[in-house]
């Protein structure tokens, strides 16, 4: 038994159970989107200061691993070295790390959605190993784990999960990015009827080198839509290109695979012929929700590389931390990343409760939990988008805090820097997740999962009654909240006004859905971090550093939603709605005066003092 499991099997299992039970207790879950139009209270959120016990071990487990296996090899990762890589997946397998989304009896110890999460955030930081592992343990594994028989699982989860076998996603073709039920990987049934004959190219696949098992994504004969299908590696017929040589990340392996006449056993096919593309899909919504918990991990290690720089280089006399302008970048990368922090175990404790729910509607496990991650659709793009695009910040500001040295090969926020952007890239890319982020919320509330026209019509209607609504004496919190609130309806107008403009062509209209994309992002991560805040508030907590934070991310949050709602105004509106719309918005957009500088100096200095993001 690996030591993981042996170290948490028992008690983990109670710490969740009471976790979940106290989480459904509190009662009050919004549907995917829903927090558009309905708010929650900070009881019915988790945050990252309720970890347990056994959740924090599991994370130190993963920082110790990358301490000890990663960091020191870290130089030699940063080539393809598909050996290394390998044997450290392996040790990683060893330590029980590669089970901790996979139920015990298929050889993991099936840990609830938010430690999952938290050993993602955890392995985040482990730079070309983190892409590595995750892509097995996530879109490698999961496809069989959610959607295989039986016999699947038995036969390939439970050694996926020890490491013994290592897997790839093969979705990718060349004519198939973005629209990746566009590709023209075929399979067709031998004259037997015991095997399909697959034949096809897949590129740009995380470890093609040495992946055993592949899950890969074809259409059977003439079909419109996908399937999927397990194909060993060993295959005859399989070949592996070369690896590509890339601008970051280079320690994972990412190459071609060709298909070439490969019989894979009729007993391989995943699920339902022609479910390959849903199950595609809903992987990504997993593989999009962990990429937001890694960029959070990779967010806090170039913060720390940056204090610890900053405190230690001095020019003009004193040390660089002590200026204002370094404490302005210091302090932006710690607001980003606990905003998106906030988020993250915002969802993650959201889908643990409908996991619950899906099993008690007599789901089974793999199915509960898929089908709760897909359901969360809206809240995973935000959190892809968000997160890599948080970390884009944090990494190029590291490299601005180190100076000419952050521009050197030898220091980890050059290799952080360069690694950053493929998190932009893929697990579907920013400008997808974007549009999905609407469309998605726009979908759901047509489904009738909340009522989302009616009441933007109604605020429509009355849009000249919308004044500034500030009540007197109102606290810090009813302030922060009046202010969400506000960009809520900011949001809704835009959606009104768009919709009557635009129907169902709606779609075409990238630009300001990309608008609306973004004031509902904002949104949604400025209001997980005032409930976080005020989650602390009720937890006695110091409350300095916190509400620091919370004023700035709102400031901010008010300024990009005002110019989102701006943007879009200016593309949709004849000019007499256009000044009226802009006059809402205004109002919508408005905050309370805070010291912004000093406010960041605040964080700042809390940053430089720990010498570490302790937040
Ligand atoms: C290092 C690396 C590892 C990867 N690992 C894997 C893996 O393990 N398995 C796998 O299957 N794939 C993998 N991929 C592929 C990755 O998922 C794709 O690169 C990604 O989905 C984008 O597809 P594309 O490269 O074909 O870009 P394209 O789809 O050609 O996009 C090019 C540009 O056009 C934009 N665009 C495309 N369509 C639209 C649209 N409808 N509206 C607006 N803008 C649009 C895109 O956002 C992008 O900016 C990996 C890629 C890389 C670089």
């Amino acid at each position: 038994m690996s030591s993981l499991l042996k170290l948490t099997k028992s008690k983990d299992k109670i710490h969740s159970k009471i976790l979940r039970i106290n989480s459904m207790e509190n009662g009050k879950t919004l549907k995917s989107g829903e927090f558009l139009v309905d708010d929650i209270s900070y009881q019915d959120i988790f945050i990252p200061e309720e970890f347990n016990e056994e959740q924090l071990m599991i994370a130190q487990t993963c920082k110790d691993f990358l301490e000890t296996e990663v960091y020191p090899n870290v130089d030699k990762t940063d080539a393809p070295d598909i050996q290394l890589m390998k044997s450290i997946l392996k040790k990683a397998g060893e330590l029980g790390l590669m089970g901790v989304a996979i139920p015990e009896e298929y050889g993991g110890f099936g840990q609830s959605f938010v430690t999952q999460m938290l050993a993602a955030e955890t392995i985040g930081s482990g730079y070309s190993f983190s892409v590595a592992f995750m892509a097995h343990t996530g879109i490698g594994t999961l496809p069989i784990m959610y959607y295989g028989n039986e016999d699947q699982r038995q036969k390939y989860v439970t050694r996926l999960a020890t490491g013994e076998y290592l897997g790839a996603y093969c979705l990718t073709e060349p004519g198939a990015g973005s629209d990746a039920n566009a590709g023209k990987t075929n399979a067709h049934l031998s004259e037997d009827g015991k095997h399909y004959i697959l034949n096809g190219q897949k590129m740009w696949i995380t470890n093609a080198g040495f992946a055993d098992i592949q899950t890969v994504f074809a259409k059977i004969d003439k079909d419109r839509v996908l399937s999927s299908f397990i194909v060993e590696r060993n295959s005859p017929g399989v070949v592996v290109n070369p690896d590509e040589h890339k601008m970051g990340i280079k320690g994972s392996s990412t190459a071609q695979i060709f298909y070439n006449d490969v019989r894979v056993p009729v007993e391989n096919l995943i699920g339902g012929r022609g479910e390959g593309f849903r199950i595609a899909l809903s992987i990504l919504h997993m593989g999009r929700i962990k990429l937001g918990a890694n960029v959070l991990g990779a967010s806090k290690k170039a913060i720390n590389d940056s204090v610890k720089y900053a405190n230690e280089r001095k020019q003009f006399g004193v040390f660089i931390a002590t200026f204002g302008s370094i404490k302005h970048k210091l302090a932006e990368q710690v607001i980003k990343t606990f905003a998106s922090e906030s988020a993250i175990y915002r969802v993650s404790k959201d889908i643990d409760d409908l996991i619950t729910k899906n099993k008690a509607a007599g789901q089974d496990k793999g199915r509960a939990t898929i089908e709760a991650i897909s359901h969360y659709a809206v809240e995973a793009a935000i959190l892809k988008v968000y997160g890599s695009e948080a970390l884009n910040y944090v990494v190029d500001e590291a490299v601005q805090i180190h100076g000419g040295m952050g521009y050197s090969a030898e220091m980890s926020v050059e290799r952080g820097y360069r690694d950053s952007r493929i998190n932009r890239i893929f697990e579907g890319t920013n400008e997808i997740n974007r549009l999905l982020v609407v469309d998605t919320a726009m979908k759901r509330a047509m489904k009738g999962d909340f009522d989302l026209f009616n009441k933007a019509a109604s605020l429509f209607e009355h849009m000249d009654e919308i004044k500034d609504d500030k009540i007197e004496n109102e606290n810090y919190f009813q302030e922060k909240f009046r202010v969400i609130r506000n960009f809520k309806k900011a949001i809704l107008l835009a959606i009104q006004g768009v919709s009557a403009q635009f129907g169902k062509t709606l779609i075409q209209e990238q630009e300001i859905m990309n608008n609306i994309s973004d004031m509902i992002m904002e949104t949604y991560v400025s209001e997980s971090t005032a409930l976080r805040v005020q989650k602390l508030e009720s937890m006695n907590k110091e409350m300095s550093v916190f509400k620091a934070i919370l004023d700035v991310n709102i400031y901010d949050a008010s300024h990009k939603i005002r110019k989102a709602a701006f943007d879009a105004v200016h593309s949709f509106a004849i000019p007499e709605l256009a000044c009226k719309l802009k006059k809402v918005m205004d109002i919508l957009t408005a905050t309370e005066c805070v010291n912004i500088k000093e406010a960041r100096r605040i964080i700042a200095d809390k940053l430089i003092s720990d010498n570490a993001y302790r937040f």
